[in-house]
């Protein structure tokens, strides 16, 4: 899922993204909830109708942001208090106003509130996140009132085994219709990314959809497939596009550097999309170095093409019973450029 945080994919029209292969977008409870606010949304017809997207919206609870972005200023089983990032008023979340405003918002995936600690944190504070996500997660249901959207429990646990285990194993009695795998790509290394996705998926039905929030990188999105996770967002193609990098089937290519200038060759010959069938590099580092909005546009929407048509080549590899040497096809392929 491309990330459209506050209702658009910066930059692209929802036409743009769905030539390229998306099939569903993220957006942010968070944002949205502080501004122009849930019940806006909701008046202006909803998130579908306001942001022009007809496929499927995922939006997450908000928790994550009220513990990254917004100053945490007191928690309890009860509720998270906050300071806004804004206007650093201070706003309150429960279980059930995340709910209501993600009912609002109206998205087709919704998430339950939980609590997302840093990968530094000490094993109490990991094992209290996870006690309090449970008790989060059995609110967050007993609130649910609309039956036209699918409710996903998150598993916490941080990099500790027995805490993941033990967050898989008291969610899934909640029969929720898809799992969400929060808590990681927060600073943990990625071997330790993979190792506890190693120790989660097995504990979560096979025939539900896993949802590993936030990650991440071509080769993380690889590896955890291959660990048995479905469904993914991040900021990464997008971000990185509108920074200049760009990812190609030969590995990251820096649009501003100055080989590029008289380089009449496309950005990647393996991509179908606008950046690469209209345009040559020279054009795209131009684009950076002049300041000119195109660039960005460009390689975001180039980003998001080459995350989609990874996951899709994936999928048939899987299919073909050669998913082993896609990865390592892919992984040798990405450290050529
Ligand atoms: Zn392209």
């Amino acid at each position: 899922m491309p990330v459209g945080t506050l209702g658009t994919v910066k930059g692209l029209f929802p036409d743009q993204l769905r030539a390229v292969g998306t099939q569903k977008l993220l957006a942010n409870t968070y944002h949205l909830a502080l501004r122009p606010g849930a019940e806006v949304v909701e008046e202006l017809g909803g998130l579908h109708r306001f942001m022009d997207w007809d496929g499927p919206i995922l939006t997450d609870s908000g928790g994550f942001q009220v513990f990254s972005l917004a100053g945490l200023r007191d928690i309890d089983d009860e509720r998270v208090v906050f300071k806004s990032h804004i206007d650093g008023s201070i706003l309150e979340l429960t279980p059930a106003r995340a709910i209501e405003i993600q009912q609002q918002l109206g998205a087709d995936c919704i998430m339950c509130l939980d609590e997302c600690p840093p990968a530094d944190a000490p094993i109490e504070q990991i094992a209290e996140a996870v006690r309090r996500t449970t008790l989060w997660a059995q609110l967050c249901r007993d609130t649910q009132a609309r039956d036209d959207q699918a409710l996903f429990g998150i598993v916490q646990g941080g990099i500790d085994q027995s805490q993941r285990e033990k967050s898989a194993d008291k969610l899934v009695p909640l029969d929720f219709p898809g799992y969400a795998i929060g808590g990681l790509s927060v600073g943990e290394s990625p071997t330790e990314m993979y190792r506890t996705l190693d120790h989660t998926t097995p504990h979560l039905p096979s025939e539900k959809p896993r949802y590993l929030m936030g990650v991440g990188r071509p080769e993380d999105l690889v590896e955890s497939v291959l660990r048995g996770i479905d469904l993914f967002d991040c900021v990464m193609p997008t971000r990185n596009g509108r920074n200049a990098t760009a990812f190609t089937s030969t590995g990251r290519v820096k649009m501003r550097n100055r080989k590029h200038m008289r380089d009449d060759a496309p950005l990647d010959p393996a991509c179908e999309c606008p950046a690469c069938t209209r345009y040559c590099r020279g054009y795209l580092r131009h684009m950076f170095i002049a300041g000119e909005m195109l660039g960005p546009i460009l390689l975001s929407l180039h980003n998001i093409a080459f995350y989609h048509r990874t996951m899709s080549d994936l999928r048939v590899a899987i299919l073909e019973g050669r998913a082993d040497s896609f990865r390592s096809e892919c992984l040798a392929a990405w450290e050529s450029e």
